[in-house]
């Protein structure tokens, strides 16, 4: 199929999409991205590539601050990515346990990635838009002010760990900070954190916990923006041009590109799939 007119990779995942149609597994594994491939160009590039979509509506003076393309997969890349957050009874998503301390996780068996981020800063929310082609997969919140605050272990089929962290807030109890700051030092098989931030109202005072504890473990870690469908584009960028400056010149350790999401209109989650798949060293994306 000709590919003029589409953005670069459509082309080739038609051709993808052809191939997989022969099984019926492969078939259903392929369908809800297939849906987004459907897409006019301008609403496919608002729902993969939020950044790149934002970065139009930028004046010519603030491109350099930008950085949407260090991570810049097909979408063939991104279309293998969601095979691996797809359900099959070969690629169980599961909830596996919740642990207090880090000598209660589970064994190190696969890569892991953990997701932290201050209270209410959409965490759940993300998670299980991540998790959506996996519908059975319960994520389990504990909000209940006083009720024991654990990380919760998912695994994605033979591939990795997902890593729920407890939300924090500011007046963070100290066997929490204890806990993840145990966690985050000592695990051994932590590829990547990520870390949170709302994007209605940018990098918090409670935030700096997070990102002083990455910071000072050095750690690499990645901010994700949450909650991109609240604002204008005016003011998100706004936001994102500081949190971006802010990464730029005060971290050392955050990967110098922002994932903008939002669990509402699932925009940016299929790229965040795609760069968890990559870094958990299961998809081989050329040039990254
Ligand atoms: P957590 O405490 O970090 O796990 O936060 P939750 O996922 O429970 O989200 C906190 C609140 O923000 C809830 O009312 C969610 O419905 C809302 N929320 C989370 N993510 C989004 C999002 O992407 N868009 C919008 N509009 N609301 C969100």
């Amino acid at each position: 199929m000709a590919a003029r007119g589409l953005p670069p990779g459509v082309g080739r995942l038609f051709a993808m999409r052809a191939e997989l149609g022969s099984g019926r597994r492969a078939y259903s594994t392929s369908q809800a991205f297939t849906e987004v491939l459907r897409l006019p160009s301008k609403q496919l590039t608002k729902l993969v590539f939020p950044l790149q979509e934002l970065e139009r509506h930028l004046a010519p003076g603030s491109k350099p601050d930008f950085h949407p393309k260090i991570f810049d997969p097909s979408l063939e890349d991104i279309g293998r990515a969601e095979t691996i957050f797809t359900a099959a009874a070969r690629n169980r998503i599961e909830y596996v346990s919740s642990a207090v301390r880090l000598d209660h996780a589970p064994d190190l068996r696969r890569p892991e990635v953990c997701f932290i981020g201050r209270s209410n800063v959409g965490k759940s929310s993300l998670i299980k838009a991540l998790f959506s082609l996996a519908p059975e997969v319960e994520v389990r919140v504990s909000k209940t002010p006083g009720h024991t605050k654990k990380m919760n272990f998912f695994k994605v089929g033979k591939y990795f760990t997902l890593v729920d962290m407890p939300g924090y807030g500011y007046r963070a109890p100290e066997d929490f900070v204890d806990m993840v700051e145990t966690y985050l030092k000592e695990r051994k098989n932590l590829m990547r954190t990520f870390l949170l931030v709302d994007s209605v109202v940018g990098i918090q005072k409670t935030d700096n916990i997070a990102i002083e504890m990455c910071e000072e473990f050095a750690l690499p870690y990645v901010m994700v923006l949450t909650k991109i469908d609240k604002s204008s584009k005016g003011q998100l960028i706004k936001q994102v041009l500081q949190i971006q400056k802010f990464v730029d010149t005060k971290t050392q350790g955050c990967f110098p590109q922002l994932f903008p999401v939002s669990a509402v209109t699932y925009s940016g989650i299929h790229l965040l799939r795609c760069f968890i798949a990559n870094i958990t060293g299961n998809l081989k994306i050329n040039g990254f």
